[in-house]
């Protein structure tokens, strides 16, 4: 980890603003102490056994919890005042390490601001604290659905915004950068800070960018109406029958909202349930009512069997929890200090697969149908971070776009953001050490 960006700081600077936080938010509203700092050190970086190794990867001095939008304003004032770096947090549950506060300093958890203010025909706008599962279920309320959510479904709207990426519904929405965010209200750091609102395409560069640019207060995101979605899980005696059915799955009208797939080992170590066949591989999806028979009948014809066709938002958001980084979470639960991860993409995932798992010892793929292209995560058996590298250009070579979920720098758009970032937080306050030097 390099030392790049450390605003200079210290014990005077911290006081002068916990005394501006103390008046402005009241005992209650800022804390120093240990538990607290604890808690907002903590994160999902602990997948990544490359950063465990760097454990701690930062703790801050001081955590705010402001109670209203306008309180985020008057606190990054006072932070900016006093030259003190500012990290917004939401669940914590980022897996690389991005929210974890590199140099210290003022940690705002947002967690408070959790209302859900506004809904449209195609819109519901929520503070950033909001959960993702809290806005499903205002969108289905009024017979409509989110685009998209991740699969950490607790987690909050600007948590999935600044650090997410993807989740259910990416196969149709693609990610959350395309065009899921209409406008965001945010802060940036100035000594004159208010509420800036941002529409389209100028809110884009505050998306999967850690806050490095802005701190989000508010956002508006799309929603669609609500599709009739049944939770199908079908088991197969093997994934390589299991992957190329879910492959042709996918390209069934209309499209399903999520499609995941898992060999025998990762079903194992998943939660109990009689839908998910211990021993056996398993293609689990969201499907449309329309697309079920048809679908039943492309697995069913590759070896499948039809273990369970659930519906309903609990199934939906049960079945989504399953996806993305949870069954390698799982497995790492079930066998602890053994596998790291690469996030991988290409439909070489499935053409190619038993050579995408020999580049990596126990090699294991966690499939999940993307945005016109399989995605996964494959996990291997951990020795070192040389070994986890040197695995990239033939995992590249195989067609295989691959993302290292090793690492928190900023690396999408990253020169753009850098240049906006320039004017939106001039003394580099906002979760800083996030450029790769
Ligand atoms: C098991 C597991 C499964 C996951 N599955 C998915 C998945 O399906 N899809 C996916 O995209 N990600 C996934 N993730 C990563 C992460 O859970 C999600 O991106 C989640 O939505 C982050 O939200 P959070 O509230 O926990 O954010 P946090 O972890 O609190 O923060 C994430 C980043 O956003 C910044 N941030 C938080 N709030 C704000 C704000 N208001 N303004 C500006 N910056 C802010 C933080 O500083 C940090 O850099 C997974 C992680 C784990 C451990």
């Amino acid at each position: 980890m390099t030392e790049a960006g450390r605003p200079e700081f210290g014990p005077d600077q911290l006081d002068a603003l916990l005394d501006d936080l103390l008046a402005l938010l009241g005992p209650r509203g800022v804390s120093t102490l240990d538990r607290a700092l604890d808690r907002a050190s903590r994160d999902g970086s602990g997948m990544s056994p490359i950063l465990s190794a760097q454990h701690p990867l930062g703790r801050p001095d001081a955590v705010c919890y402001p109670k209203s939008a306008e309180q985020v304003p008057a606190i990054v004032r006072a932070a900016v005042r006093h030259g003190v770096p500012i990290t917004a947090r939401g669940k914590g549950t980022g897996n690389y390490g991005q929210v974890v506060p590199r140099f210290g300093g003022l940690v705002m958890d947002m967690t408070s601001l959790g209302r859900v203010t506004a809904i449209t025909d195609t819109t519901v706008t929520a503070q950033a604290g909001a959960r993702m599962i809290a806005l499903e279920q205002a969108a289905w309320d009024v017979g409509k659905q989110l685009w998209m959510y991740p699969s950490t479904v607790q987690s909050t709207l600007g948590g999935f915004l600044a650090g997410g990426s993807a989740g259910t519904g990416t196969i149709v929405h693609g990610r959350n950068h395309m065009g899921f965010v209409e406008s965001l209200d945010v802060v940036f750091a100035h000594e004159d800070a208010e509420i800036v609102h941002l529409e389209g395409a100028a809110a884009q560069p505050m998306v999967h960018t850690y806050g490095v640019a802005g701190i989000i207060v508010a956002a508006t995101v799309r929603i669609e109406p609500l599709q009739d979605w049944q939770c199908l899980y079908a088991s197969f005696d093997s994934h390589y029958a299991a992957f190329p059915a879910a492959f042709r799955a996918a390209g069934i009208e209309p499209k399903p909202r999520l499609i995941s797939a898992d060999c025998a080992t990762i079903v194992d170590a998943l939660p109990s349930d009689p839908a998910l066949v211990r021993g056996r591989a398993n293609v689990r999806g969201i499907i449309d009512a329309a697309a079920l028979d048809e679908t039943v009948a492309v697995l069913e014809a590759a070896g499948g069997r039809i273990e369970a066709v659930r519906s309903g938002l609990a199934q939906t958001a049960r079945l989504s929890t399953l996806s993305y980084n949870h069954p390698t979470w799982w497995l790492q639960k079930a066998v602890p200090d053994t596998y790291f991860h690469m996030e991988c993409q290409g439909d070489a995932l499935v053409t190619r697969l038993r050579e995408v798992e020999e580049v990596y010892e126990g090699g294991m793929l966690h499939l999940e149908v993307g945005h016109e292209t399989m995605f996964g995560m494959i996990n291997g058996v951990y020795h070192d971070p040389g070994q986890v590298f040197a695995g990239v250009p033939a995992l590249e070579a195989l067609g295989v776009r691959v993302h290292s979920p090793h690492q928190s720098y900023v690396d999408l758009d990253a020169d753009r953001v850098k240049a906006i970032a320039g004017s939106t937080d001039p003394k580099g306050l906002l979760n800083p050490g996030r450029w790769q030097q």
